[in-house]
C-alpha cells in the first residue's frame, strides 16, 4: 500500500538520480499514519527508550513515531542548526563531504537509541548518525527506514548495527 504513495522523479536533484519522492505519502492521511505503523512494527519499542531522526525527512517520520510509541525524539541536524553544545561527524558524498550534528546532551548515556530516516541509499549519512549517537553515549538499537535502494548496498555498510525497511528497490 505504501509504494503506491511513493513517486519516482528521474534526474532529481541531478541527471541520473531516481528520486524517491515521499510528499504524497505524506498528503494522504491513511497512507501516512500506516506507514507510521508498519515502522513500529519493525523493531519491538519495549528495545528501545528514544527514537533519533535525520534532518529532515527524518523528523517526518521519526517524530510521529515517537509520539505514537511514547519515546522521546532526538533530531541529528545539519551543521550549525542547533543552538547548544554539539559534537560533529563528517562523512563522504559522491562528490566532497558533509556534515551532521546532535546536542552533547541528546540522551543519556546507555539510552537505547532507533535511529529513523526516509531513505537508505548509500548508508553514509546513516554511517555518521550512527558514530554521533555513541560519541554521546546512545546504544544503538536499530536503524529504520521507509526505503531501501538495496542496489546501493548501505545495508553492508552499516554491518554493525540492525537494518529495518518498509519498501525496498
Ligand atoms: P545515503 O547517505 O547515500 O544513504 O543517502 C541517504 C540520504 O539521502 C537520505 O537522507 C535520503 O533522504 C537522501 N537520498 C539519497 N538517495 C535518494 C533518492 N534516490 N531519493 C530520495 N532521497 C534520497
Amino acid at each position: 500500500m505504501i509504494e503506491r504513495f511513493i513517486r519516482d522523479v528521474p534526474d532529481f536533484p541531478k541527471p541520473g538520480i531516481l528520486f524517491k519522492d515521499i510528499t504524497p505519502l505524506l498528503q494522504d492521511s491513511a497512507a501516512f499514519s500506516q506507514c507510521i505503523d508498519q515502522l513500529i512494527a519493525l523493531v519491538p519499542s519495549s528495545s528501545y527508550d528514544v527514537v533519533c531522526g535525520i534532518e529532515s525527512r527524518g523528523f517526518l517520520f521519526g517524530a510521529p513515531l515517537a509520539l505514537r510509541t511514547g519515546k522521546g525524539f532526538v533530531p541529528i541536524r545539519k551543521p550549525g542548526k542547533l543552538p547548544y553544545k554539539s559534537v560533529s561527524q563528517s562523512y563522504d558524498l559522491e562528490y566532497g563531504t558533509d556534515r551532521i550534528e546532535i546536542h552533547v546532551d541528546a540522551v543519556k548515556r546507555g539510552q537505547r537509541v532507533l535511529l529513523v530516516d526516509d531513505v537508505l541509499a548509500t548508508g553514509g549519512t546513516m554511517g555518521a548518525a550512527v558514530k554521533l549517537m555513541r560519541q554521546i553515549g546512545g546504544e544503538i538499537v536499530g536503524t529504520a527506514f521507509v526505503i531501501e535502494l538495496m542496489f546501493l548496498n548501505g545495508r553492508q555498510r552499516l554491518a554493525d548495527v540492525p537494518v529495518h525497511s518498509l519498501v525496498k528497490y
